[in-house]
């Protein structure tokens, strides 16, 4: 999929713990490596990585492929424990890939027509899925902290 470079080369932070611009966002410190290959560097340590740090492909262990297939199946209407025994992913995981979709959805959006054909319909039918699943999910939690509190008590 087209990566947005500026956009995400913005969002970019080095990871070298020691470095003198570790953790720090917008620093000036972040250069371009290759375009094409969508590297960066850091201009103080000079450490190079591809783009994908801090969108919703960096540190997701699956394929994006698979992810959007088990979400499109849970917003048709398949049980997690149906997704379970089909994909073998937990629905722990299926939860926190709700939630980190859920702020991707320009880029998912165009994902989801390009490589999955999803017509506008469809795609807007399936973040008013996920919208509602997550917050759910989030009324959940909050719910289970308040459990947590009474339990102090
Ligand atoms: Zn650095």
């Amino acid at each position: 999929m087209a990566l947005d470079f500026e956009k995400y080369k913005k969002e970019q932070f080095c990871l070298n713990k020691d470095c003198v611009d570790y953790g720090k966002k917008d620093a000036g410190n972040i250069g371009i490596k290759s375009r094409k290959n969508k590297q960066v560097y850091c201009k103080s340590c000079k450490s190079s990585w591809v783009i994908s740090k801090g969108t919703m492909f960096y540190n997701l262990k699956k394929p994006l492929s698979l992810v959007l297939e088990v979400l499109l199946l849970l917003s048709e209407g398949m049980g997690v424990n149906a997704i379970f025994r089909v994909k073998g992913v937990k629905s722990e995981t299926i939860s926190s890939w709700i939630i980190k979709a859920s702020g991707h959805v320009e880029a998912l959006s165009s994902y989801l027509k390009q490589n999955m054909h999803l017509t506008q319909c469809q795609i807007d039918e399936f973040w008013s899925f996920i919208y509602k699943k997550k917050q759910m999910l989030e009324q959940m939690r909050q719910a289970r902290k308040i459990v947590e509190i009474d339990g102090v008590l």
